[in-house]
């Protein structure tokens, strides 16, 4: 009798904490929908009416669409996966070009280890292509999640130290100018425009392809380590950049209530010796056990012991990790799909 009672009581609670993480998890994702004339962000702040969006994936379509706003004397604003958030994607009554269907990876040039693409394709879009010959972006996001455009717009930069910022992996690209001419840009050809339209967020014209250079991809050893942040200056000097063999490095200090600005973890992504013996270089990972991230984020957005929680299982999580291995693809693809969220009434920047 006592242990049926027990399981009913155990079975109770389980559904009760199911409602409870659903609650949590999807109870303030319920978007408001963007209207036809209406846009935004991923922020979600700042929605905003606009003439039109116009999604192109062809050259011709975003050539024509240039010109009739030129006539109609609309202005013009490009978006690729906007989440540069502060409205940079739009203009209130103008013509919002989305890039994100001019999405084709043209070719990938093992020998010299560049890849063709148009602005609209993803990181994720390159890697699927690039990743069976061998090659690997030089310089990205941690994320995969955002178009080539709307990247080198913002000259990113990520856990690869070695290589600079985006800016510096460019052969070339194709410039449509708000006149409607297109140019060829490179250190050489209009060179005046290679440093204005990367980190320029669009302001130069329309991205429509670039040339990017590669590199092989290799087997890394992760390597993690605590420390308080007065420390990680001297650390990172000493022992990160000085140490050629460390070739992707991350540092992560908290924000828990606890420890706030005080404690960190950094990781190391080493070259390692095993490169000959790893099978899965084939292998690209895919996000994992996104309900039990995305819940753990949920709670420590809305309550501080949540954010000391999660602090201390990422930290742990991490450690767990020393002397992993992963290709370097893979650290150039870390979980995204957690992150996304919709709240209602509230944002997460
Ligand atoms: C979760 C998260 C992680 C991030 N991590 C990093 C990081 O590790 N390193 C880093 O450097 N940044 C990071 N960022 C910032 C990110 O790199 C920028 O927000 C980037 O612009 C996002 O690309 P997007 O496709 O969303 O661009 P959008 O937001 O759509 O556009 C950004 C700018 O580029 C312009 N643009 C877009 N496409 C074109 C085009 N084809 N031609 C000309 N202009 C164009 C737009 O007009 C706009 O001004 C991160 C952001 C988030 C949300």
């Amino acid at each position: 009798m006592v242990p049926s009672i027990e399981r009913k009581r155990r079975l109770w609670l389980l559904i009760v904490l199911i409602v409870l993480s659903y609650i949590l998890i999807f109870q303030w994702e319920l978007n408001e929908s963007e209207s036809e004339n209406t846009i935004t962000d991923v922020s979600r702040l700042m929605p905003t009416k606009i003439n039109s969006i116009v999604n192109g994936s062809e050259e011709k379509g975003i050539v024509e669409a240039l010109s009739k706003a030129r006539k109609e004397n609309l202005k013009v604003s490009i978006a690729g996966k906007r989440h540069s958030q502060g409205g940079h994607t739009y203009y209130p009554d103008g013509v919002v070009l989305d890039m994100t269907d001019f999405n084709k990876v043209l070719s990938v040039d093992p020998v010299h280890k560049t890849v063709h693409v148009q602005s609209g394709a993803t990181w994720d879009d390159i890697q699927k292509e690039v990743n069976p010959h061998g090659l690997s972006v030089k310089v990205m996001q941690s994320q995969n999640i955002f178009t080539i455009g709307g990247s080198l717009s913002v000259n990113a930069h990520g856990r690869d130290i070695r290589n600079g910022s985006l800016i510096e992996t460019v052969n070339w690209f194709r410039l449509l100018k708000s006149n409607g001419e297109i140019i060829t840009v490179s250190r050489k050809e209009n060179a005046e425009y290679f440093p204005l339209v990367i980190g320029g967020y669009g302001l130069f014209g329309v991205i429509l392809d670039v040339e990017l250079q590669l590199t092989s991809d290799e087997l890394l050893t992760l390597e993690t380590e605590e420390m308080d942040y007065d420390e990680y200056e001297d650390y990172f000097k000493q022992d990160v950049l000085k140490d050629e063999n460390v070739k992707m490095h991350l540092a992560r200090l908290s924000t828990a209530p606890d420890t706030f600005l005080q404690d960190m973890y950094v990781t190391n992504y080493r070259g390692s010796d095993k490169q000959e013996q790893y099978p899965d270089f084939n292998h690209l990972k895919r996000d994992k056990f996104t309900f039990l991230t995305k819940f753990l984020l949920g709670l420590s957005r809305d309550f501080d012991w949540g954010k000391n929680l999660f602090w201390e299982m990422q930290k742990s999580f991490f450690d767990k990790k020393d002397g992993d291995l992963e290709t370097r693809n893979n650290v150039m693809r870390s979980e995204s799909e957690f992150l996304e969220y919709k709240g209602k009434s509230d944002t997460d920047i």
